[in-house]
């Protein structure tokens, strides 16, 4: 059967294992396994948005809201921007494909890190995109500008990265806002910040702030997510926020009711719990350390992180592939980074006792070699 052509050069995407694989293969209970592997917020969902969830279970049946007034209502608040500058989508993964099936075509290109979120080349490939990558290990703006340079007519969005998946490395603003006065009217620049919230956390010089960036720059769309930080990876919410231009253009393609009633109202109560956010931006903080110290302690190189993961890279005496099947079948998941070509592990930082298991099923695993 023929298909689009353009398919046969995209490969899946490798999501994170789930719960349910270790239980069903290794015969562990459900309560036991600990899954740091997609870097989802370790306390669970936010208490209120768990009731709101319940309260409108009856709901199941209508349709939602789909103008998503109230959501934007509260973000255009916490942000400072209008309402008609941003967009909701099933996750901020869907922003992004939202973005490149918009702008990209088969004469046009993204121009992305070397190791970044897989998405970017997957949304690009889907309307025949070229996808041309730096060369530099970490998100390099000197690089970035002189490829760009190179092939102004054809680059169509910038993907960065801020702080970088799956590598955990943050630019900074002053850099970006440098490097945003060099591009074209018409090249759009993703500013991709799944992670910003712990990066700025961290350093203050990480921190986007999308209201300023959309009152200088036409051409740039922040995308947000409900996924990581506020613990709502299952519910699917993301958020775009740009000048509407962009927002109007996207809009043609976003379908209607694109989230759920019960995902709506989940995201308008997890915003408003900043209890949970603090808790969960300082434990991250802390818990990191624990990772640092292991690492430094065996031996094994890891990343500086600005976000809630951290990546260990191995050397030869190690493989990261070996070490994921160990810790699956002790009920443990970690995200192998073998499918961007690397022998690297990412964990997601947990809560305390989750990572003192790990470290310890990762201190027998390292130390039998
Ligand atoms: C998790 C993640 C997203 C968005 O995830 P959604 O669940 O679709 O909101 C976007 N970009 C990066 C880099 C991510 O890691």
């Amino acid at each position: 059967m023929k298909f689009n052509k353009v398919l046969e050069n995209i490969e899946n995407y490798e999501a994170g294992k789930p719960i349910e694989l270790v239980v069903r293969e290794f015969g562990i209970s459900p309560k036991k396994v600990i899954k740091l592997a997609s870097n989802e917020n370790p306390f669970g969902a936010p208490k209120a948005a768990q009731k709101t969830i319940k309260k409108l279970a009856k709901c199941g049946n209508l349709y939602p809201d789909d103008s998503y007034f109230e959501l934007k209502n509260a973000l255009s608040k916490r942000f400072g921007v209008s309402d008609k500058n941003i967009i909701i989508g099933a996750g901020s993964d869907q922003i992004i494909e939202f973005l490149f099936h918009a702008k990209l075509n088969a004469n046009s290109a993204v121009l992305v890190a070397k190791t970044t979120f897989a998405m970017y080349e997957i949304y690009a490939r889907h309307v025949g995109a070229e996808v041309i990558k730096c060369q530099s290990k970490f998100h390099n703006l000197d690089e970035f500008l002189e490829i760009y340079k190179a092939n102004r007519d054809k680059i169509g969005i910038i993907a960065l990265c801020v702080p970088n998946n799956p590598l955990g490395e943050s630019l900074k603003r002053d850099e970006i806002l440098r490097f945003l006065r060099e591009i074209d009217d018409d090249t759009i620049v993703l500013l991709d910040a799944a992670y910003n919230e712990f990066a700025a956390f961290k350093d203050e010089k990480t921190a986007l702030y999308p209201k300023d960036l959309i009152s200088e720059f036409k051409n740039l769309i922040y995308a947000g997510t409900f996924s990581k930080l506020y613990g709502l990876g299952g519910m699917r919410v993301g958020y775009g926020i740009a000048d509407t231009q962009i927002i109007s253009q996207l809009s043609k393609i976003r379908p209607p009711f694109n989230i759920t009633n019960l995902s709506l109202a989940a995201a308008i109560s997890a915003l408003k719990d900043e209890k949970f956010v603090k808790k969960s931006l300082k434990n991250n903080l802390k818990q990191m350390t624990r990772f640092e110290e292991f690492a430094q302690e065996m031996g094994i190189n890891f990343i500086p992180s600005y976000t809630n993961f951290i990546t260990f890279e191995f050397d030869e005496r190690f493989n990261a592939t070996e070490i994921c099947d160990s810790l699956m079948k002790r009920g443990i998941i970690l995200r192998n980074l073998r499918s961007y070509g690397l022998n690297a592990i990412r964990i997601t930082i947990g809560k305390p006792k989750q990572n003192l298991r790990v470290l310890a099923n990762l201190r027998e695993i390292l130390g039998a070699k």
